[in-house]
């Protein structure tokens, strides 16, 4: 990305203690740190299909992405909506011998967790419903004030809260589990994947693109509008 900084960055000399400690601790977007070595380096502008790699390390730290800010954010809309769709339409139909019964997501949850399985119903309403929901809701939150030209209260926080759900929200493994067992139903009655299912598999797809795009344009975004809360 850029030459690392061989000392962090200076503050002062005579500044009073408070005010060393504060300027220490406040957000610093032009600058990133390496997750793997810590080494620190000046946040860039990064041209599209470029990657930004450690100088110590080579570790990943930024992708120059074709997905600006405000695709990124038609892109939570989308996916905002995907969600919601995939939560109140069937997941799948089930017909046996005539008897036709479907299931949403949320009433297969709740079917799960009346069947004795309390620690699987938990697992999928986390993975499935809960992370990828406060993941999109988080980039609406931020996104939405960003394109605006406004760096949102509680920014800083909320950057290390998407960061957390972005590496729990598993949609992909929903979809694939009830693919699975969809087909393993066909040969006992007549399973047809339902809306929901497919509204599901294109949050996947929306989702995939919007972690895929990092969190680098956010920082820098923030930065050059300035007023980090
Ligand atoms: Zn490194």
């Amino acid at each position: 990305m850029t030459e690392p900084l061989s000392s962090p960055p200076a503050y002062a000399p005579h500044a009073p203690a408070a005010a060393r400690t504060s300027a220490a601790l406040a957000a610093r977007p032009d600058l990133v740190v390496c997750h793997e070595c810590d080494a620190v380096h000046e946040r860039i502008t990064l041209a599209r299909g470029t990657v930004a790699r450690c100088q110590r390390c080579n570790a990943l730290l930024g992708r120059g992405h074709v997905i600006g800010t405000e695709k990124l954010l038609a892109f939570a809309i989308a996916s905002l909506l995907l969600i919601l769709i995939g939560n109140s339409a069937p997941i799948v139909t089930l017909d046996f011998q005539g008897v036709v019964s479907q299931a949403t997501l949320p009433q297969a949850i709740e079917a799960t967790w009346t069947a004795g399985q309390p620690f699987i119903a938990v697992l999928t309403a986390a993975t499935a419903l809960v992370f990828p929901l406060v993941f999109t809701l988080l980039r609406l939150y931020l996104l939405g004030s960003l394109v605006r030209g406004i760096v949102p209260r509680g920014f800083v926080p909320a950057m290390h809260m998407l960061v957390f759900v972005t590496r729990w929200g598993m949609p992909e493994v929903f979809m694939l589990g009830t693919l699975v067992a969809v087909v393993r139903c066909a040969s006992l009655t007549s399973a047809t994947p339902g809306i929901g299912l497919f509204a599901y598999g294109a949050v996947t797809l929306l989702i995939t693109a919007i972690t895929a795009a990092g969190t680098h344009t956010l920082w820098k975004r923030s930065g050059e509008i300035g007023g980090i809360a």
